[in-house]
């Protein structure tokens, strides 16, 4: 290798952040609203983005401690092992470079409204690059750093439900209640072992195999069968089962953010699984 390749290198930002996030320490999970002003020596290179939905920002995080190799990723779990830096998200690393995946919801001149930017008010803007279908791997391999807090599993269970099924409809909500107590019980959502069987409405079904990548085949995890009447999932991991009979078959979405487990569904540990 020719060594005169190692040397530091120069990036000139593109644009900054605007955010009413200003300090990191208040960052949701999932980032948050933002605008992203391009420099106007940058502008043309926005030219046909409106074409994407979604796209990848990479940003600095200028706040970050830059001498870190190993840490524990205490805000989602702190008691969660040490991981090195570059096997988790955390934003203290040698080279603190930021990776959102972002909706855009506008484009105003030279500024990008986006969802979920994980950057605070200030940061520059290294990068935008489009997201593609072929981004997607739908089932990968991941340790699971379960979240301490049950409204930090809420809020990523909403957001992988939200990018599967792409509308927040009852069926989506009913899942994701469903989905929080099942992940209490039987452990992670995308185990190659927890086994699901739907009977529901399609929006159910959907979001249930988005939030637990559970797929038809190849393995076989998955069972559908369109049912509006008569709603029935079992999920079953190892010996274990848990069946859900939601109580009426139409819940408003203010229902199903308010009302209690035992208000939402009757649950059964029954051990006869037919899946
Ligand atoms: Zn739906």
């Amino acid at each position: 290798m020719d060594i005169i390749n190692i040397h530091p290198i120069e990036i000139n930002p593109i644009g900054i952040v605007h955010s009413l996030q200003q300090d990191t320490a208040g960052m949701p999970i999932n980032g948050q609203q933002a605008s992203i002003e391009i420099f106007p020596e940058y502008a043309g290179g926005l030219k046909r983005i409106e074409e994407h939905s979604h796209l990848w920002i990479l940003s600095w995080f200028h706040q970050a401690n830059q001498k870190v190799i190993e840490t524990v990723p205490r805000k989602v779990n702190p008691n969660a092992p040490v991981y090195g830096v570059f096997g988790i998200r955390t934003p203290g690393r040698p080279n603190p470079i930021g990776l959102s995946l972002v909706k855009l919801d506008q484009i105003q001149g030279n500024q990008l409204i986006v969802q979920n930017l994980d950057a605070i008010d200030g940061s520059p803007v290294l990068d935008i690059k489009p997201y593609y279908e072929q981004d997607i791997i739908f089932s990968p391999r991941a340790p699971y750093i379960r979240p301490q807090q049950k409204e930090m599993r809420r809020q990523i269970f909403r957001t992988e439900a939200l990018l599967h099924h792409q509308e927040e409809c009852e069926g989506l909500l009913l899942a994701i209640r469903m989905a929080l107590i099942v992940e209490e019980e039987l452990g992670k959502l995308n185990s190659p072992d927890l086994l699901v069987s739907v009977a529901g409405s399609a929006c159910l079904a959907d979001t249930i195999q988005g939030l637990t990548r559970a797929r038809v085949a190849n393995p076989p995890r998955f069972h559908f069968v369109e049912s509006e009447d008569n709603m029935l999932v079992r999920w079953k991991k190892g010996a274990r089962e848990l069946k859900f009979v939601p109580k009426h078959t139409s819940f408003t979405k203010e229902e199903l953010n308010i009302l209690s487990d035992e208000e939402l569904f009757n649950i059964d540990c029954s051990s006869h699984f037919i899946f």
